[in-house]
């Protein structure tokens, strides 16, 4: 029992971090942007959300003051490029 090597309390530590990293990352899908804010969302119904609340809609008149070129479809933006069509419908 004596030539068992050490095990570091610290490399268990940092196996499982990696560990709770890599579920993270994939936890952290993201599909739809607001650009305004810089926010991202899982679901449309996040999104549509976010936009209701009054820190986004003062982040959107910033916007559109720094972008004035800006139409409100280019504030949102889907990341799943496959089958979300719903973003276009947004208004
Ligand atoms: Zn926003």
């Amino acid at each position: 029992m004596a030539a068992l090597p050490p095990v570091s309390e610290e490399v268990f530590e940092t196996k499982r971090q990696d560990m709770a990293s890599a579920n993270a990352s994939a936890m952290s899908e993201v599909l739809y942007k607001c650009h305004c804010c810089n926010k991202s969302f899982k679901t449309l119904e996040q999104l549509n959300e976010h936009k209701k609340s009054k820190k986004h809609k003062k982040a959107e008149k910033e916007y559109l003051a720094k972008n004035p070129q800006a139409s409100k479809s280019s504030m949102f933006s889907s990341l799943n490029h496959t089958n979300r069509s719903e973003i276009s419908n947004l208004s």
